[in-house]
């Protein structure tokens, strides 16, 4: 059976919730405010984690990321309120797997949490799965966005998928910063090139052997990066 977590301070959504989750034939456990729901997650083994954004004492933010700080893979669905919409794409960057915005259906919201599930029980199956590509010492899944070293499951941000993405589609051609800033970013968002070479440290370190010499993402001195496919 699966068991999920439910973090939400308003009491009427969270026994709503539970009702309906046991209804469905889910186990639900609660937890109505930051601490208290970090706490549980520590210490107890879900299957997914309905996670509120406004949340007392700690915020749905920052209990996603330090669960994924501490290395725990549980999928987290976020529940964000209506005029959030800038906290979702944060919320993406910060490790849940996805959001449903207040006020939403439970129709909506059972089938994100099938959805979310399912990805994880497709594990084995997707590692022999053709949408598989490895590159480096990763086995990428751009559709699931998983990322897998072996068997172990290598935490990525949606950004990272990304810029991971681009790079893979031009493979083996150079692409400017700039150009990285134009597709992925887009003209509203106005972070620097700097930003762009950060990320591109992240993604050395998970998918390199050794990301001080990298030999899949390499620079192209004055312009940008070029991702090297070794398989051909
Ligand atoms: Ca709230």
């Amino acid at each position: 059976m699966h068991k999920i977590l439910i973090v939400e301070d308003e009491p009427g959504m969270r026994l709503g919730l539970k009702d309906n989750l046991e209804f469905e034939g889910y186990q639900v456990d609660l937890a109505e405010d930051g601490i208290t729901g970090l706490n549980k997650i520590l210490d107890n083994k879900y299957n997914l984690i309905l996670l509120d954004v406004m949340l007392p004492q700690l915020s749905g933010f920052d209990v996603c990321k330090t669960v994924r700080k501490k290395g725990i893979i549980t999928p987290i669905i976020l529940l964000t309120a209506k005029g959030e919409e800038i906290d979702k794409v944060l919320g993406l960057e910060l490790g849940a797997d996805d959001y449903v915005t207040k006020p939403f259906s439970l129709r909506e919201l059972l089938a994100r949490i099938k959805a979310v599930l399912r990805r994880g029980e497709d594990f084995p199956k997707n590692s022999r799965n053709e949408n598989n590509i490895s590159i480096g010492k990763l086995v990428i899944n751009f559709s699931a966005y998983t990322a897998f070293d072996g068997e172990e499951q290598i935490q990525m941000s949606h950004k990272e998928f990304e810029i991971l993405n681009y790079l893979w589609k031009n493979r083996n051609n150079t692409v400017s910063r700039d150009e990285l800033l134009t597709e992925i970013w887009g003209y509203n968002e106005a972070p620097t090139t700097r930003t762009v070479d950060n990320f591109i440290l992240k993604l050395r370190q998970k998918i390199e052997t050794d990301p001080n010499h990298p030999q899949i993402i390499v620079t192209v001195h004055g312009v940008g990066y070029k991702l090297i496919d070794l398989n051909i």
